[in-house]
């Protein structure tokens, strides 16, 4: 089998690793040559090019750019393709791309690996990333089931956990779990950095732990992929935003009203409904 892939950075780079790995030829497309060079040398991609050309011959194409790019990318990569072929995208929101791209080309399956890491770019691409992760595919009616089944198996085959949803449940359900955190780890970071007394923030930054760490990762990935989460997944990310803020300011109350019975069945609630939100 012959996969294309659309934009070669942390997760487009990923994926060619892996897929290049399970023996699937992988023909990849970017926008700088020095990416399409890095590919090569890095065994990326098998050929590499700026050329949409290149994706004739492949079977699957997955768009791998940011958010904001998946549309006019497919709109630039179908006249190069064959009329069977089956086109993916990564983005981090669902409901618009699968809106737009479906009524452009038939055989389109939205897509989204849960997975990612604070970095960016070719340099960031690593093997593995996907395993034992969910790799969300958003059909709606129009989807053809060769088609999902085509990239369910590709995605299978670098060991991704498949899960099929609706875009809209998608949107909703990732705002919680992946676009709320991202705001509220980087709101954390400044009103940290918003202390007034200099040597409290000295002290405090020497303080910094795993605690702090873990907190602030999310918050410190790619500003521009959280700028599209926003831009594309307003609706459901203000909405967790608001139940969030109400949330916060429970808190607040309690603390400020020292009613510490109520605050700590509130604690007790959360860590035990975590452990199971998670297991
Ligand atoms: P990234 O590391 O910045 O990579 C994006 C790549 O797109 C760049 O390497 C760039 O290639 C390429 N590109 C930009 N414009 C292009 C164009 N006009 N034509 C061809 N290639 C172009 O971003 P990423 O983190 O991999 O994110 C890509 C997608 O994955 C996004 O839609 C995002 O929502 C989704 N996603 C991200 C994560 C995450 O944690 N990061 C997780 C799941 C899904 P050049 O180097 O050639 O400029």
């Amino acid at each position: 089998m012959e996969v294309g892939i659309v934009g070669l950075g942390l997760i487009g780079g990923s994926l060619g690793l892996d897929l290049r790995d399970r023996g699937i030829r992988v023909l990849g497309v970017s926008r700088q040559s020095s990416t399409c060079e890095k590919a090569l040398e890095r065994g990326i991609v098998d050929e590499a090019s700026q050329d949409f050309a290149l994706l004739r011959t492949a079977e699957v194409v997955f768009i791998c750019t940011p958010i904001g790019l998946i549309l006019p990318i497919l709109e630039q990569v179908i006249p190069y393709l064959e009329k069977a072929t089956v086109v993916t995208d990564v983005g981090s929101v669902k409901s618009p791309i699968v809106q737009q791209c479906t009524p452009l080309w038939r055989n389109f399956v939205g897509g989204h690996p849960m997975a990612g890491t604070a970095e960016q770019g070719i340099e960031a691409a690593q093997r593995d990333l996907f395993v034992g992760n969910s790799y969300v595919f958003t059909p709606i009616k129009e989807t053809p089931l060769f088609a999902l089944r085509k990239v369910e198996e590709v995605a299978r085959s670098i060991g991704a956990v498949i899960e099929v949803c609706p875009p809209d449940i998608h949107d909703q359900a990732v705002a919680w779990i992946s676009h709320l955190p991202v705001f509220i780890s980087a709101s954390l970071v400044d009103a940290c950095m918003g202390e007034q007394e200099a040597i409290i923030l000295q002290w405090a930054q020497r303080f910094a732990s795993s605690g702090f760490r873990d907190t602030s990762r999310v918050g410190g990935g790619n500003p521009q992929l959280g700028v599209m989460m926003a831009q594309y997944n307003r609706g459901a990310i203000l909405r967790s935003l608001q139940q969030y803020r109400q949330s916060l300011d429970q808190f607040i109350t309690y603390i400020e009203q020292e009613n510490w019975e109520t605050l700590e069945q509130l604690l007790k609630a959360t860590q035990q409904v975590r452990n199971r939100f998670l297991e």
